[in-house]
């Protein structure tokens, strides 16, 4: 695709980086098969290449409008288009550069702009947002289903073996994961610490992130960034294998912070060494398998399993047919899921900005999981988990607490 940016950004690190991935486009179109916005509405702007020619406008001067506000936030970022793209365009890098300017142009209604604050406001902040979960757990019988079935009952076994290990890794806590369920954290530990790792969770270290960053506060989540940062160098230096992370939501994120801070001479260094040892926690178990497989004791757990791969796991991290052979070789039959690679509309905070969409994208999400008939549904990403959860009467749970269920 030709290009002619606009003085006032052609020559800023956005300007050139946007102008890179814009002339890799071909306008072929074959990303458009998968993405989810498109197959539901059918029109070119809720697109890939239609935002991106949105975005490219944009760029070249042309007055921006809540109609680009509009299409851009329809946006899922579930990246499909990127893996379906045969030319590399990396879509998430440009929509990012694209939203961050779209916010600085186009004033928001003073509801939404409300609401946005608001979600970045508490979910990021672990003690509020258990607050507020609290708080909705004991007015649970009160609520109107649809709204009751979103708040999550706490669950799973959330104890954590002490750190015993030489060998060590650090583990992104996260902000809504452990108010919703921290036994998934646990259960990796439990997990890891029965081969021989301990887990570490650093103080000081929480959030991602990423919330704030989609809402476009980006200022504010580089704050996050570069807490997490100070928090874990210090256990780097002293010989920490990885960063793991079990939700992969928190991972794609964690894998960007040497692309974030890159200008930033103060932390540019050491964000790419905490992106470069960043493992979404099936790659580390990958790595493990032999000592996994003389763990496992006879089943006791469900057999028929459907996993939901997360976008940010299979289109974000890239990460695909890792988790299936771990929970087959521990016992489990996967069942068949039709159209995988679809978005189940939780990301982020999509499934409350864009409700509509993103109940169109559940259902379709929870049909296909259900058509194999499985006793349980497993994902990799704690957003994905709840907002399936709100859709079936099936459990849903994370794929590492099958697998500790099944050592015990
Ligand atoms: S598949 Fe890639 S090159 Fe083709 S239109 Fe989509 S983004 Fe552009
Ligand atoms: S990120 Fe997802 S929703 Fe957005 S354009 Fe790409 S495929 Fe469509």
């Amino acid at each position: 695709m030709q290009t002619q940016l606009a003085d006032w950004i052609r020559d800023t690190p956005e300007g050139i980086e946007a102008d890179a991935i814009l002339r890799k486009c071909v306008h072929c179109g074959f990303c458009l098969a998968t993405c989810p916005t498109y197959n539901l509405l059918g029109d070119e702007l809720d697109s890939p290449r239609g935002r991106i020619y949105l975005m490219k406008q944009m760029l070249e001067g042309a007055p921006v409008t809540q109609r680009t506000q509009l299409h851009l936030d329809r946006c899922l970022t579930c990246r499909a288009c990127e893996t379906t793209c045969p030319s590399g365009v990396e879509y998430g890098r440009l929509v990012d550069i694209g939203r961050d300017l779209v916010e600085e142009k186009v004033s928001r209604a003073p509801a939404d702009r409300l609401r946005r604050w608001f979600l970045k406001s508490t979910l990021p902040h672990r003690g509020l947002f258990s607050a507020v979960l609290a708080l909705g757990r004991l007015a649970r019988p009160l609520l109107p289903a649809s709204l009751a079935r979103k708040v999550p009952e706490l669950k799973g076994d959330g104890s954590w073996p002490q750190a015993r290990h030489a060998r060590r890794m650090l583990v992104l806590e996260g902000c809504v994961q452990p108010a919703l369920a921290p036994s998934i954290n646990a259960a990796a530990a439990r997990i890891l610490d029965r081969i021989g790792i301990s887990l570490v969770a650093v103080p000081g270290a929480g959030c991602c992130g990423a919330v704030a960053f989609h809402l476009n506060y980006q200022d504010d989540s580089l704050a996050y960034v570069k807490a997490n940062i100070d928090a874990w160098w210090p256990h780097v230096e002293a010989g920490a294998e990885a960063v793991v992370v079990t939700a992969s939501g928190c991972g794609t994120m964690v894998h960007e912070y040497g692309h974030l801070l890159r200008h930033d001479p103060a932390y540019a260094q050491k964000a790419a060494r905490i992106s470069a040892m960043s493992r979404d926690v099936s790659e580390v178990l990958a790595a493990e398998r032999a000592a996994i497989a003389q763990l496992l004791s006879p089943e006791k757990a469900p057999r028929r399993v459907a996993f939901h791969s997360p976008c940010s796991l299979q289109h974000g991290l890239k990460i695909n047919g890792v988790v299936e052979p771990l929970l087959r070789e521990a016992g489990f039959t996967l069942t068949h899921v039709p159209d995988a690679h679809l978005c189940c509309g939780s990301a982020g905070t999509y499934s409350l900005l864009q409700t509509g969409l993103s109940q169109q994208l559940l259902r379709n999400k929870v049909n296909a999981l259900e058509s194999g008939a499985p006793e349980t549904i497993v994902t990799a990403n704690i957003g994905c988990l709840v907002h399936i959860q709100s859709g079936t009467a099936r459990p849903v749970t994370h794929w590492i607490e099958l697998l500790d269920a099944r050592m015990q």
